[in-house]
């Protein structure tokens, strides 16, 4: 679980930065397939975003420069109160007024 403070993120949640849970893309099943849309990302190459057709919430990120991962978008979640970041990434994109939590890893980009 982390916090991406990276433009691309900024840009795609509409906020400082955009949170979401990092599991092996191999082992994420959908029902339907989502809405997709491909941005270059902080790395260069494509990140595809996912989204629901029909309300536009963000649901998945993948980056081709690790396409073995996916990011499920915080938004997705049935019950947020579960989500407990373990670090921060790209935080030398962050705004100044973003408050951290002293006891999570900071990455000044992608670890
Ligand atoms: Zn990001």
């Amino acid at each position: 679980m982390l916090n991406c403070h990276c433009r691309d993120c900024q840009r795609a949640s509409g906020a400082p930065f955009a949170s979401g849970i990092v599991v092996r893309t191999a082992d994420l099943k959908t029902s339907h397939a989502p809405s997709t849309y491909s941005v270059s990302g902080s790395s260069g190459q494509a990140t595809i975003r996912s989204f629901c057709g029909s309300c536009g919430s963000p649901l998945f990120t993948r980056g081709e420069s690790n396409p073995d991962f996916t990011s499920i978008r915080f938004p997705t979640l049935d019950d947020t109160s579960t989500f407990r970041p373990m670090l921060d990434i790209w935080t030398s994109r962050a705004t100044q007024w973003t408050c951290f939590d002293p006891g999570i890893p900071q990455f000044p980009q992608s670890p």
